[in-house]
Parts: C-alpha cells; sequence; structure tokens
C-alpha cells in the first residue's frame, strides 16, 4: 500500500495536472486573435498544400481537443473550436495535426512504428487489464508467477509505446513551429506563445509516458519483493 502510494499517486497528480494545464492554456490562447486571421483550418491547407500536401484533406470532428491527424486516411481532423477560429490555440493545434500529416508523407521512421503499434499497444493494455482483474478476482497474489510474468510483458509494451509518442510529437510540434513561422501564418512573438499551447500539449504526453513508466516499476518492485 505504502509503495502504492508513493509511486501511483504522483504518477497520478502529474496526469491530472497536465490535463489542467492544457486546457488552460488552450482556453487562454483561444482568446488571442492571429494577427494575419488565419483559423485552423486556413493554416493547416496553407502548411498542406505548401508542403505538397494538398491530396489530404481536412475534416470536422466532434469534442474539445479531439483534433487527430489519421494516417491510415491521409485526413486530419479538426474540432470547431480549432478548425473555425482564428486564434493562437487553433493554428497550434491545427499545424501541429499537419505536422503529423509532413512525418508520414517524409517516411519518418517513428511515426510508422507508432502506428503499427496502435493495434499490438491496444490488445496488450485490454489482456493486461484482464489479468490483473483475473488475479483479483481469483486472489492470485505476487506468487502466481507465471500469470504476473505474463501480465508485465503485456505491460511493457504500453510502456513503450507511450515511450515512442513522446519524440513523434515533439517533432510534430517542431515542424508545426517552424512552418507557421516560414510559412507567414504567424508573426514572430506570436509563435513563443503557439509554443506555449504546443509545450502544455507535450507535457500530457510526457505525463503519460511518465506514468505508465512508474505503473511498471510499481509491478517490478511487487513482483521482487514477493519473490522470497
Ligand atoms: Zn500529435
Amino acid at each position: 500500500m505504502l509503495l502504492y502510494i508513493i509511486l501511483m499517486v504522483p504518477a497520478l497528480l502529474l496526469t491530472i495536472w497536465a490535463s489542467i494545464r492544457v486546457n488552460g492554456q488552450f482556453s487562454r490562447y483561444s482568446k488571442v486573435a492571429s494577427k494575419k486571421g488565419y483559423t485552423g483550418y486556413q493554416a493547416a491547407r496553407e502548411i498542406l498544400d505548401k508542403s505538397g500536401l494538398s491530396h489530404v484533406k481536412i475534416q470536422e470532428v466532434r469534442g474539445r481537443l479531439s483534433d487527430h491527424y489519421d494516417p491510415s486516411n491521409n485526413v486530419l481532423r479538426l474540432s470547431m473550436d480549432v478548425s473555425r477560429v482564428p486564434s493562437i490555440a487553433s493554428i497550434g493545434v491545427a499545424a501541429h495535426e499537419a505536422g503529423h500529416a509532413i512525418q508520414q508523407a517524409k517516411n519518418y521512421s517513428l511515426l510508422g512504428l507508432r502506428q503499427a503499434l496502435v493495434p499490438v499497444t491496444q490488445f496488450s493494455a485490454w489482456v493486461f487489464n484482464i489479468l490483473v482483474i483475473a488475479g483479483i478476482v481469483v486472489g492470485f497474489t505476487f506468487h502466481s508467477m507465471g500469470l504476473f510474468k505474463v501480465a508485465l510483458i503485456f505491460l511493457a509494451v504500453t510502456v513503450f509505446f507511450s515511450i515512442i509518442t513522446l519524440p513523434v510529437e515533439l517533432n510534430a510540434s517542431s515542424r508545426a513551429r517552424k512552418l507557421l513561422l516560414q510559412y507567414g501564418i504567424v508573426t514572430k512573438g506570436e509563435d513563443v506563445h503557439v509554443g506555449r499551447v504546443l509545450n502544455s500539449a507535450a507535457m500530457t504526453y510526457i505525463a503519460a509516458a511518465a506514468s505508465s513508466v512508474i505503473t511498471l516499476v510499481y509491478y517490478l518492485i511487487g513482483f521482487g519483493s514477493s519473490r522470497d
């Protein structure tokens, strides 16, 4: 129990903090109008077109901060708050998603690896949860080593996925900032504010990776200490 509090509570708090922060920064910079008047849609369209990706479609998607790039269909999906609003926050998010489309076009290898791991990771997370629940139900302690070792392998897959997500996200954001300036969509100075929005979004991925590593450490320590 003590181990759980020492490790898992900070991981949870970090995740909550990062989520509050990204929402706060997004709201804050949603109220800051872009000087050149670009909406998220226009910013993404311009970046895609100028990068030779006119064939990549942009669609609207429901929800808040639900923006993403779908590499299997070459579609960039933007939430309404991003797509239609001419704010620093909208432009930042839209450009970041366009950054993922450019990663795919340039065969950025980690994006491909991450994409390939999506189904494997979903399956692994599912199996891990089943094994943990099964463990609780049948009362298997850390002494049921076989089952436990298998569960750890599945957990490790999800940890690996959350770690390789980091460079992919950071790379999309740095491409976004660079291209926004290069194509004159934001001014020098505005790009610093775009950077703040994107950094706060990156923090959520860092928090997710950190808490998945901490979860793995928690189970490994539990595994080690119960062996003898
Ligand atoms: Zn992203």
